[in-house]
Formats: C-alpha cells, structure tokens, sequence
C-alpha cells in the first residue's frame, strides 16, 4: 500500500483553519487529524484527547527527551507538540495526515520531512480576517490587536510554504484543499515502484520486438 501524505497547515488565527478542517474529515475519509500535546489549559468545550493532550511543562519536557515528537514549538508562553508515534502509524496505513501546527513547527517538519506538503490558508484580504476576529464576538480590542500583530509576523513566513489558499467561499476552498493533496499522490518521486516496474516491462518487452 502506498504511503499517505503528510500535510501541515497554517494559517492566521481568523482564517478559518479549524471549520476548513473539521469539513475536510466530515467530506472525505482518507485524512487522519494529528492531535498536538500542548501545555495550555483547556478553553471551554475542549476535550481531552480530541481537541489536545493537555500535559504539564515537566511531562512536556520529558516527551521531548524520549524523543516522542515530530516538531514541537512554543507559541504564546506554552508549548505545542506532534506526537510522532500515531502519525507514522496512520501515513504507513495509507491515511493523509493533516497536522495544523504554527509555523516554527512547520518548518521543522519541512526539514526532516521534505516530501511533507505545507499549505497555508488565508482569508481573501486583511479587512476581511479583522472582521472574522470580530465576527467571533467574544474578543477585547486588545485580544483582536494581538492577533493582528501576530498575523503581521505570520505573513513574513508565507513564500516557505508550498501551496496559499484563500479561505474566501468554504466550500471551494474544502475542495481545493482536498485536490491539492490528492494531487501529491501522482507526482514521479511518490511513484517510483511503479516507473521501475513500467521500465522494467518495456526492456523485457524491447528484447522480443521483431
Ligand atoms: P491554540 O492554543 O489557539 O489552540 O493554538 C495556538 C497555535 O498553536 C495555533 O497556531 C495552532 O495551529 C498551533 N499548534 C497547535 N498544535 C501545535 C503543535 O503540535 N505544534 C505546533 N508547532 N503548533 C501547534
């Protein structure tokens, strides 16, 4: 069976990363959502398990010692990791692993794994990702600046990444979503087994031509 793809997405915070996700394992049945370890407390209505592994700072420490994570990050005074175990587990099953990490973690993975797709989502313009941040409601100024400030600095990473999408209309853009990693699966250095096997034929085929 062929290796799943492994696909990290980033994106500023209102571009609608985690509704585009949630479509995208509701729409399809070939992704696998990667579940980070983090140190932070949970927020309302998140589970264990399901939305993070909400760990200590010592049990952090301790998974990053025994070498347990594919990338791991801090972001606004705590720490953020990728579990490598169930990753590996799920692409050698076959299954598209998303992972939707910030971007130091991206790029890390992007080292060790240059074959990983890295996709950023973006709302259409800067009026429309300050207006989805108010659009939540339940943001001060203070907290909405915050993240302006951190999109500012997030935008600055944007040509590391291999694909941009434009979260503008969810539906096109859960389908863009899905065709770019469905695509990953075609390209030459995905199927070399397969170019072998095809070289290989047409040789032994070659020597019995009249
Ligand atoms: P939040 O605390 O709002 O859930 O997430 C804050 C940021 O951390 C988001 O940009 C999110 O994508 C990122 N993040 C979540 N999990 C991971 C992870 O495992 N590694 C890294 N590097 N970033 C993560």
């Amino acid at each position: 069976m062929s290796k799943g793809i492994l696909t990290v997405v980033s994106g500023f915070s209102g571009a609608g990363k985690g509704t585009l996700m949630k479509r995208l394992m509701s729409d399809y049945d070939n992704y696998a959502l990667s579940v980070s370890v983090t140190t932070r407390n949970p927020r309302p209505g998140e589970e264990e398990g399901k939305d993070y592994f909400f760990r200590t700072q010592e049990e952090f420490d301790r998974m990053v010692e025994e070498d347990a994570f594919i990338e791991y990050a801090r972001y606004v005074k705590h720490s953020y990791g990728t579990p490598k175990a169930y990753v590996e587990q799920q692409l050698s099953a076959g299954k598209d692993v998303i992972l939707e990490i910030e971007i130091q973690g991206a790029l890390q993975v992007k080292k060790k794994r240059p074959d990983a797709l890295l996709v950023f989502i973006t709302p259409p313009s800067v009026e429309e990702l300050e207006r989805r941040l108010r659009g939540r409601g339940t943001e001060t100024e203070e907290v909405i600046a915050g993240r302006m400030r951190q999109a500012v600095g997030e935008s600055e990473g944007m040509e590391k990444y291999d694909y941009i999408l434009v979260n503008d209309d969810l539906d096109i853009c859960v389908k863009q979503m899905h065709e770019t990693i469905c695509s990953q699966h075609f390209m030459s250095c995905r199927q070399k087994e397969f170019i072998s096997t095809i070289q290989k034929e047409l040789k032994e085929r070659e020597e019995t031509l009249e």
